[in-house]
């Protein structure tokens, strides 16, 4: 099978699958210091991180802003949410490029930034991280869950415990075909619950790719909420690589 470098431009075979020459979403050549993509749109990520977003609902805002508008509109059921950017280029296209197509170089490059939004957030408490689960059919058929991948590399550079402490108990609908908020809450209801695990005393990080309504973190922490009080987490946050405006998205889950 002739192997073709997803980058683009290059091809020589299956080393550069890992390492390819050219940026990712550009195709062109990357500079010996750059890794996965160019300069260029690192400079794009890093504008999107710099960006002030209200940290109750990840929404846009405007520096020095007060009450939010939209937190009623997505209740996510976290304390906090730090995230890197809109769902908007360049990011958009690095995560379906991750999730849709499998190319694992952009794992670590992507978990690096929300690392960086992170930092950029004061550093607060972390004391262990938690992906948001996939039911099994779709982890099976996707081939692995970018959330856990994200949530791993991110508990490495951390220093601090990973968790697969949550589990999908039914398959819903995609997120993207699922209506409108009310519709995505309610299709959710249930569908996502704790291991029988001791989680007081802790501050746990829900680990998403992508926020769309806020419905699937509200699941997960109404999943922590179904625990017996003892041992429930004394604070639940959520970490995420985008967050949509409120409109449907098709590279949603
Ligand atoms: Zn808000």
């Amino acid at each position: 099978m002739r192997l073709r470098n997803p980058g683009g431009i290059g091809a020589t075979g299956s080393f550069d699958l890992l390492m390819p020459p050219t940026c990712w979403l550009t195709g062109i050549p990357l500079a010996q210091h750059d890794v996965a993509v160019s300069s260029s749109i690192r400079d794009e990520l890093a504008v999107q991180i710099q960006a002030p977003y209200c940290h109750r609902c990840g929404a846009n805002r405007t520096r020095g802003a007060g009450h939010c508008p939209l937190c009623p509109q997505r209740r996510l059921g976290t304390a906090e949410i730090i995230r890197v950017g809109e769902y908007t280029h360049p990011l958009k296209e690095l995560i379906a490029k991750f999730k849709f197509g499998r190319h694992w170089a952009l794992a670590p490059l992507l978990a690096t930034q929300m690392l960086e939004a992170w930092e950029r957030s004061g550093q607060p408490r972390v004391d262990v991280l938690v992906p948001i689960p996939l039911h099994w059919w779709r982890e099976f058929g996707r081939g692995f869950n970018q959330s856990r991948e994200l949530a791993r590399f991110l508990a490495r550079r951390m220093g601090k415990p990973f968790a697969d402490g949550l589990v999908r108990r039914k398959r819903t609908p995609r997120q993207s075909l699922a209506g409108s908020a009310n519709q995505r809450r309610e299709n959710l209801r249930g569908a996502i619950a704790s291991k029988p695990l001791d989680w007081s005393g802790q501050h746990v990080w829900l680990v998403d790719d992508v926020c769309t309504t806020g419905s699937t973190l509200h699941a997960a922490a109404m999943a922590f909420a179904a625990l017996p009080q003892e041992y429930q987490p004394e604070r639940i946050s959520a970490m995420v690589l985008a967050v949509t405006g409120m409109e449907r998205n098709s590279s949603t889950s």
